[in-house]
């Protein structure tokens, strides 16, 4: 055999030991606009229309008629793509608006734009810190928060999920250590449990502890708190935050982006230093004036967010009272608790035939035992949908034992 014939066949068994331990994943192709409503096409050729249950497009904004328009519009203007990275010749006054909007959106002073928020945290923290300092990370953060820690010299402490005798124990042992500066980083919202992050109890143990507070607001940027600024705004710390970042790949629109929102000194350096923006590309001008116009949109009217908090209300309410457990909650994100991992695979394929489409998840990707169809309520389903939903569960449920 030769290396390259070595190497696949290697390669093969790696593949086969992920179909074995069931953990192989497939993508379902979608024909249609994201939305409520997608069509799905089989390998067979066979199409099919079915309601969606498992997109982040909480704000229904990923084929809103201004947002498309909007794109449309700075396609035309700033042309398709810059060619370039931003300190060479990547900065459109589109990039700089987005980003003074960004700031004055998150009440912060200065935010910087990436391709992606994976990009964002994981440039964020390598240069900021150093080996004098420490970080201290929830034990469930986003893998691209992990990603970005290990790429960074500071000392790391881990506390238990959400738990704030944990991190105070941590800031502790920091301080003990001898860290110059501590910076505590957490997910707004955890995705799979729609977990809130206690932002309020974490900013006092942080000030009594000398520490930065950063926050990933993935999940939760354009619709968490009031005017649906974030997690802060949710918790009553909204101006209090230190960093955050987030992404333009969710409720603000869908397309892709991510970015770091900061103090003026914080997005400055991260300027100069910051990896993934110094060597990768601009943010395309479609994606950057169609960001400006969702900010118009939801800084204009929370109606679409309120549209979300009503429609989740009724779908936690009305899949409780079909007899399904579910993770209590407010969040967009409700996981319905199946427990076992092939139940939960059962009862999203059953619910497809149904038309309903969901997604199971279950170990390694929460814990054993914890199986789950993680459901995620938009603004644009209508109330005819998420009855549709909660009947299809409730059939299901029945059909495979799962509901008496
Ligand atoms: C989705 C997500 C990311 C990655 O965002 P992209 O912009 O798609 O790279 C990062 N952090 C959290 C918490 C997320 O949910």
């Amino acid at each position: 055999m030769t290396t390259s014939e070595d190497f696949t066949a290697h390669l093969r068994q790696e593949l086969q030991g992920i179909r074995d331990a069931g953990l192989y994943k497939a993508e379902r192709i979608i024909t249609t606009p994201q939305g409520a409503h997608v069509r799905t096409l089989a390998a067979d050729g066979t199409s099919r229309d079915v309601l969606n249950l498992c997109a982040n497009n909480y704000l229904g904004l990923s084929s809103h008629p201004q947002v498309v328009q909007a794109a449309h519009d700075a396609l035309r203007t700033h042309g398709y793509g810059l060619s370039s990275v931003r300190f060479i010749c990547g900065t459109q006054d589109l990039h700089k608006t987005l980003e003074a909007r960004l700031s004055r959106f998150l009440g912060t002073e200065d935010t910087i734009l990436y391709a992606a928020a994976f990009d964002a945290n994981g440039g964020l923290f390598e240069p900021l810190l150093g080996e004098q300092d420490a970080i201290i990370s929830d034990a469930l953060n986003h893998a691209s928060i992990i990603d970005g820690i290990r790429l960074c010299k500071a000392k790391r402490y881990r506390y238990e999920h959400n738990d704030m005798a944990d991190l105070e124990r941590c800031l502790e042992q920091a301080a003990a250590d001898g860290a110059r500066f501590k910076l505590v980083f957490t997910d707004g919202v955890f995705s799979m449990d729609g977990t809130v992050a206690q932002l309020d109890v974490m900013r006092a143990v942080c000030d009594r502890h000398g520490a930065l507070l950063g926050v990933d607001e993935c999940h939760a940027s354009g619709f968490m708190g009031a005017t649906g600024r974030g997690t802060h705004e949710h918790r009553g710390v909204f101006g209090k935050i230190d960093i955050i970042t987030g992404t333009l790949g969710k409720a603000l629109g869908g397309a892709s982006g991510g970015f770091t929102s900061a103090r003026r000194e914080v997005v400055e350096l991260l300027r100069q230093r910051s990896r993934p923006y110094l060597f990768s590309n601009t943010v395309a001008p479609s994606i950057v004036g169609a960001s400006i116009a969702v900010l118009d949109l939801l800084e204009g009217s929370t109606a679409l967010r309120d549209r979300l908090l009503q429609n989740t209300a009724y779908f936690r309410a009305a899949i409780a009272a079909a007899g399904f457990a579910i993770k209590p909650g407010e969040h967009p994100i409700v996981p319905i608790m199946v427990h076992d991992a092939q139940r939960a695979q059962q009862l999203a394929a059953r619910l497809l035939e149904l038309d309903v489409y969901v997604v199971g998840f279950f170990f390694p990707v929460v814990p054993k035992g914890q199986a789950r169809i993680r459901v995620q309520i938009s603004a644009v389903h209508e109330r005819s949908d998420l009855e549709r939903a909660v009947a299809a569960f409730a059939q299901a449920g029945r059909e495979l034992g799962i509901l008496a």
